[in-house]
């Protein structure tokens, strides 16, 4: 996907604030964040959101939850929380066509979301 923001990201053909990197996935900081930690996970390959995901895509969607406790962890948001979230459509705001989940803590969240 030549022109999708995410895919250059991943290629290195776009600056980002990485997380973390490996064979499967990419995780950097939200350019717009809703949150004192908001980081994305992002796989490397192009997947437009989770309705388009499939069987082959297993490993990698467990994959992104352990990297996800992993990097909270990291950030020293565990003991507080945080929520893992991925917008799948308009009505959930998706905005970037590139599967990827929404890394968010440090503050206390409201439920359910607006
Ligand atoms: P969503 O609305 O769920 O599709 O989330 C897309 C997210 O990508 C938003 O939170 C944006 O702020 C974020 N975003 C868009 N472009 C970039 C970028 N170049 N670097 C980091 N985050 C980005």
């Amino acid at each position: 996907m030549e022109d999708c923001i995410f895919c250059q990201i991943a290629r290195g053909q776009m600056d980002s604030e990485l997380i973390y990197e490996d064979e499967l996935v990419i995780a950097f900081r939200d350019i717009d964040p809703q949150a004192p930690t908001h980081i994305l996970i992002v796989p490397r390959h192009h997947i437009t959101n989770l309705d388009a995901a499939t069987d082959k895509n297993v490993q990698l969607l467990g994959h992104v939850a352990l990297v996800a406790a992993q990097i909270a962890r990291q950030e020293g948001i565990t003991a507080g929380g945080y929520r893992l979230v991925t917008n799948v459509g308009p009505d959930a705001g998706q905005s970037v066509p590139h599967l990827h989940f929404h890394l968010l803590g440090g503050r206390p969240m409201q439920w359910p979301p607006g």
